[in-house]
């Protein structure tokens, strides 16, 4: 069984100070203890995260990471940044690391051993842009990102992963995917996970949907058999709609 998994991806938002006090806001929430919650939050505000999230009743992690562990690279933060601190989750491969900031699959990949090195779960992020979706090349797109992301990931590792499907002319413009076309993809991705690994691992990944995920849909998306979980931007930035998010099923 598959446990179900919302995230928050709250981008480049919540200074500091505003961080803390949602923090506090979704720790005193009352959540279901069978949906697994978490937060990304900006790399400065993970040491807040840290601090107030510390029962890992809700868990957290950062937004993005390098592979090396220290070393001469210039404003990024690395995986044993992350583990010091207690982090659970690091988001790979979001389309707006991949599009604002050419980030390609290789280095995606170098990322994701390291994550996994590390005993951190990475979120690995792939979906594809308007124009492929009405070339009817989503596939296409979402099997070579996949593929190449994983090479060299064992089985094991694969089994721990998660995987966020997020078509990009869905994120933050308000338009979400049918259901059933969420639903095709993830089918689509644990069927390939299959194809490249076992049908074991296929069934231990968890794949989520993201993109204008908020508490009026995510029922109707949650409800689908592929569709594990959801990765969610805008709508996660409130407590209330946090926690009606992660509460779907009450
Ligand atoms: C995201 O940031 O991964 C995302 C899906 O954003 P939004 O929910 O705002 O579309």
């Amino acid at each position: 069984m598959r446990k179900p998994v919302i995230v928050g991806n709250w981008k480049m938002n919540k200074t500091v100070s505003e961080a803390k006090e949602l923090l506090e806001a979704i720790k005193k929430s009352d959540l279901d203890s069978e949906v697994e919650a978490g937060v990304c939050v900006p790399a400065i505000d993970l040491c807040a995260a840290s601090k107030i999230l510390d029962d890992g009743v809700v868990k957290f992690g950062g937004q993005n990471m390098y592979f090396e562990e220290s070393g001469a690279f210039t404003g990024e933060i690395s995986p044993l940044m992350l583990t010091d601190i207690k982090a659970d989750y690091v988001i790979l491969g979001h389309s707006e690391r991949r599009d604002i900031f050419g980030e390609d699959d290789k280095l995606i990949n170098e990322k994701v051993l390291s994550a996994f090195d590390h005993d951190l779960t990475p979120i690995l992020c792939c979906g594809e842009s308007l124009e492929e979706r009405e070339a009817d090349k989503q596939e296409e797109k979402v099997k070579a990102q996949i593929e190449a992301d994983l090479k060299d990931v064992s089985e094991d590792d694969v089994k721990k992963l998660i995987i966020a499907y997020e078509p990009i002319w869905a994120i933050g413009t308000g338009k979400t995917a049918s259901s059933d076309d969420a639903e095709a993809m993830c089918a689509f991705i644990r069927n390939l996970i299959a194809e490249l690994y076992s049908k074991e691992a296929s069934e231990a990944v968890r794949i989520q949907y993201g993109g204008s995920v908020k508490p009026a849909n995510v029922k109707e998306l949650m409800a689908k058999e592929n569709i594990d979980g959801a990765l969610v931007g805008g709508a996660s930035l409130k407590a209330e709609d946090f926690a009606a998010l992660v509460n779907h099923r009450k």
